[in-house]
């Protein structure tokens, strides 16, 4: 597992020199490599692979000396990410989409994100130095946090607005100490992430946990839009236009940053607030939904996208303090009544759910119970799922016959269960 931290840094005039100086070098060798991509492609129809090109770094260097200021790792760092953009590339190519574009040059007017991988730098305390020098310079940069106890995989430095006119910050990422080692302790917490609001998970004696998320997202967005339909209609470029487009792009910021912070706080709390040391998540299918142009659809993709977010937080909380977050698939959770297994419509404004079975339930409810049956039937020990029948039929919050439960697709099980 690798995490990273984010500090924000205040170079000097001179350092903000040097840092561009690298940024410059950096865009001017991925300049080179590119073309030299498109000129094989051109000439030759052949493409050059990732490895190639690094192989040629040392002549690449002697032609153009510029880019002797970077460091040999840093160049590795530039060529790799053509070659992922490139990649990226292919991918969407492959995919159907005709609109995807191959890599285009990069401007020196955007700062370029140097990369520091696995050497290059020496961490003592709360300052970072960098082990080349520039013009006889050493570039040394301080950062809030004593870091020298991490176990530090790479260092980024990059600027938060791409043409550089922002904040300048530097990533660290790094590999934590985990002392607790996983152990499955035969309790189980299943969680439902809702699409629209609501966090429902239920753990292996029944109990429901529910959650409202603040709606960060409502609150701002109707703000943002306000300011939006402003500022079209203001004239472009003008003095007004860019100080309206300033205070939409602060207006974001702080929705994303309020966002993330809660995610932080509620996922820390949930991992920590249970027995429970296996968490188990629906999958969501994000990569599907992409790719329309609708603003609707969008509009769920970001939240998709938050929704995944909250998931890497929920898993990598959990393997520091010894637990682990499984994701299973949630394809019909939601629509399957989990005491019969039939199939429902469930629209999106549908709360409950009536099956003919006798079952009414809570939507969200009725799809952590299905999550849960998922999992302790496909891979969990028998036991484990008999438990868990046994104890929501206990709890008294719900009601059936434990011999009519349907473990979803999954046969043998439902064999088992009637024996
Ligand atoms: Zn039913």
């Amino acid at each position: 597992m690798q995490l990273t931290k984010k500090y924000k840094i205040h170079p000097t005039e001179l350092q903000k020199n040097m840092l561009w100086e690298l940024s410059n070098a950096c865009t001017y060798l991925y300049n080179i490599a590119l073309s030299e991509r498109k000129d094989i492609w051109k000439y030759d129809k052949k493409s050059i692979s990732y490895t190639k090109q690094q192989n040629n770094l040392p002549q690449i260097k002697e032609e153009n000396p510029d880019i002797n200021i970077l460091y040999s790792k840093t160049c590795q760092m530039v060529l790799r990410k053509l070659d992922a953009n490139y990649k990226s590339f292919f991918g969407l190519r492959k995919n159907g989409d005709k609109k995807a574009r191959t890599p285009r040059f990069r401007s020196r007017k955007y700062f370029f994100t140097i990369t520091y991988n696995q050497s290059g730098f020496k961490v003592v305390g709360n300052t970072i130095r960098f082990s080349h020098k520039m013009n006889n310079e050493d570039l040394i940069i301080d950062i809030e946090q004593d870091i020298s106890n991490l176990k530090i995989k790479q260092i980024e430095i990059f600027n938060e607005d791409k043409k550089g006119n922002g904040d300048f910050f530097v990533t660290i990422t790094y590999e934590p100490e985990i002392n607790v080692p996983y152990v499955q302790n035969n309790h189980f917490q299943a969680i439902d992430l809702g699409i629209t609001k609501t966090i429902t998970a239920i753990n292996d004696k029944g109990k429901f946990f529910e959650i409202n998320n603040p709606r960060y997202d409502l609150y701002w967005d109707s703000k943002i839009s306000a300011v939006q339909s402003r500022r079209d209609h203001c004239k472009k470029y003008s003095k007004k236009w860019f100080r309206l487009n300033k205070t939409i792009r602060t207006m974001v910021k702080k929705k994303n940053n309020q966002i993330k912070d809660w995610q932080h706080k509620l996922s820390k709390s949930m991992v920590e607030n249970t027995k429970a040391n296996t968490i188990i998540v629906g999958e969501l299918n994000v990569k599907n939904m992409g790719k329309s142009k609708s603003r609707s659809l969008n509009r769920s993709t970001q939240n998709n996208g938050y929704l995944s977010r909250f998931i890497e937080f929920l898993t990598y909380k959990a393997e520091l303090i010894g637990k682990q977050v499984v994701k299973i698939d949630e394809r019909y959770t939601s629509k399957s009544c989990y005491v019969c297994g039939k199939q429902h419509d469930m629209p999106l404004y549908r709360r409950d759910m009536t099956c003919d079975c006798g079952n009414v339930i809570d939507r969200d409810r009725n799809s952590a119970i299905n999550i849960m049956i998922r999992y302790l039937s496909n891979y969990a020990t028998w036991t484990g799922y008999e438990h868990f029948a046994h104890n929501l039929r206990q709890t008294g919050l719900l009601t059936f016959d434990v011999s009519q439960i349907h473990p979803m697709n999954d046969i043998t099980t439902r064999r088992n269960l009637h024996a």
